[in-house]
C-alpha cells in the first residue's frame, strides 16, 4: 500500500514540478506561492542554498570543486545530458525488447508492431541528431544582411541596431548571443542542454518535431505494453480463474485488484515501464504544448523572458513616478524602498516592503508582439525560415 502511494505521489509530483517550471513565472501567478517556488527551484535559489551548505560542510575546497562542476555543467557546451537522453532511450528500448518482444504477436497486438516500434525509435533518434547537430541559425558576416532584413526592430524589446560585444557584429532583431556556445543565433529560443545546441531560427522545427514525436513514442510504448498485458490476461484466462477461485461474479470492481496483483507478480517490469512512459509522456506533452503555443503566437522563450523584463522595467518606472508624485503632494521626500534581506538566498520569500503601497500589476503593461502575423504565417516561418527564403530569392 505504501508503495502504491509512493507511485501516485511520484506521478503527481513530476507534472506539478513541470507546471511550476513552465507556468510559475507567468504574470498570471505574479506574487503567488507558485511564482516564489519557481524562483527558488529554477532560478538559482536552491543552488545558492546548496553552495552555502557545501561551503559550511567542506570549506573552501568543497565550494571551489562545486563551482567548477557547476561551471562545466551549466556554462559550457557538454554532452552530459545528450548521453543521458541516449541512455534513457536505449535503456527503455532494450528493457521493452528483452522483456516483451516475445509476446508479439499477441491477443491484441499484431506482428507489425515489432517493426513499427523499431522504426519509431529510429525516427526519434534521427530527430535528436538533426536538432543537436544542425545549424541553429548562427550569424556570421556572410549571412548578417539576410538576418538583419528578416525582422524589423520593434522598439520595445529590440530597441534598434546594437553591436554584439563578443562577435563584433550588428545584432539582428530577435537574435541573441548564446553565452554557452559563444555565438550569436538568429531568432534565438534557448540553449538546450539535452541537445547540447542552441535552439534558433533554423532548428526549432526539428526541436518541435522531436518533442511531439517523443510524446507519441512514449504513448505508443505505454499503449503497446498495455495491450500486451491485456492480451496475457485474456490468453491465460486470468479473470475466469479469479472468479472461479473467489466464487464471486466477475464485476470489474471485484476483479481488477486481483488482476493488478497478478500483473505486478508476473509482469512487474512491463507495468513499471508503462507507468514510466506515461509520466514521461505527460511531462513532454506539457513542454511540447508550451513550445507549440510559442510558435503559434510567433514568440520565443527568450522573448517571453525579455517581455517580462520589459514589463518589470515599465512597472518599476511607473511605481517610482507614482511614489514621487504622492510624496510631492504630501510635501515629503520619496520613501526609500527597503528589501527583505533574506530574499536573496531564500527568494521564495517576498522581497517587498510592506509599508509601501502595492506595485502595479505587470499585466497592465501590454505586450505588443509585432512578429505575430497569424497562425499559418507563424507556422510557415518556423518550417521555412525567413532568412533562408531571402537567400533563396537572391540566388534566383
Ligand atoms: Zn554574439
Ligand atoms: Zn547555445
Amino acid at each position: 500500500m505504501t508503495g502504491q502511494w509512493l507511485l501516485i505521489s511520484y506521478a503527481g509530483l513530476l507534472p506539478f514540478l513541470l507546471f511550476v517550471l513552465l507556468c510559475g513565472d507567468r504574470p498570471t501567478f505574479e506574487g503567488t506561492f507558485l511564482q516564489r517556488m519557481h524562483h527558488f527551484i529554477f532560478a538559482g535559489g536552491c543552488c545558492e542554498l546548496l553552495h552555502s551548505l557545501i561551503g559550511f560542510l567542506c570549506g573552501e575546497r568543497g565550494t571551489k570543486s562545486c563551482s567548477s562542476v557547476e561551471d562545466y555543467l551549466c556554462d559550457r557546451p557538454n554532452p552530459v545530458l545528450q548521453l543521458f537522453y541516449l541512455s534513457l532511450l536505449g535503456g527503455s528500448y532494450i528493457a521493452i525488447v528483452t522483456t516483451s518482444i516475445q509476446y508479439i504477436p499477441g491477443f491484441y497486438v499484431s506482428v507489425y508492431h515489432k517493426y513499427i516500434g523499431q522504426g519509431a525509435v529510429v525516427v526519434g533518434l534521427l530527430l535528436f541528431v538533426f536538432t543537436s547537430f544542425t545549424d541553429p541559425g548562427v550569424i556570421n558576416s556572410k549571412n548578417l544582411e539576410a538576418h538583419i532584413s528578416s525582422y524589423p526592430y520593434d522598439g520595445a524589446i529590440y530597441e534598434g541596431k546594437k553591436e554584439c560585444r563578443t562577435c563584433k557584429i550588428t545584432r539582428p532583431a530577435r537574435s541573441k548571443h548564446c553565452s554557452i556556445c559563444d555565438r550569436c543565433v538568429a531568432r534565438f529560443d534557448h540553449h538546450c542542454g539535452w541537445m547540447n545546441n542552441c535552439i534558433g531560427e533554423k532548428n526549432v522545427r526539428y526541436f518541435l518535431s522531436f518533442l511531439i514525436w517523443h510524446v507519441l513514442l512514449c504513448l505508443y510504448g505505454a499503449f503497446l505494453l498495455g495491450a500486451i498485458l491485456l492480451g496475457e490476461v485474456q490468453d491465460r484466462k486470468v479473470i475466469r480463474a479469479i472468479t472461479y477461485y473467489y466464487g464471486a461474479p466477475a464485476t470489474f470492481r471485484k476483479v481488477y485488484p486481483h488482476v493488478l496483483q497478478w500483473l505486478l507478480a508476473f509482469y512487474s517490469t512491463q507495468v513499471l515501464m508503462m507507468i514510466f512512459l506515461l509520466v514521461v509522456a505527460i511531462l513532454l506533452a506539457g513542454f511540447a504544448a508550451y513550445h507549440i503555443w510559442l510558435i503559434l503566437v510567433n514568440t520565443t522563450t527568450n522573448e517571453t523572458y525579455k517581455w517580462e523584463m520589459y514589463q518589470r522595467w515599465r512597472a518599476e518606472l511607473a511605481y517610482t513616478k507614482m511614489l514621487e508624485e504622492q510624496s510631492k503632494r504630501a510635501g515629503r521626500d520619496p520613501p526609500v524602498q527597503k528589501r527583505n534581506p533574506m530574499c536573496g538566498m531564500f527568494n521564495f520569500l517576498s522581497g517587498r516592503d510592506p509599508t509601501l503601497p502595492p506595485r502595479p500589476k505587470l499585466s497592465t503593461f501590454k505586450r505588443e508582439n509585432i512578429y505575430n502575423r497569424g497562425i499559418f504565417a507563424n507556422l510557415a516561418e518556423v518550417v521555412f525560415p525567413i532568412s533562408s527564403r531571402r537567400r533563396a530569392k537572391k540566388k534566383d
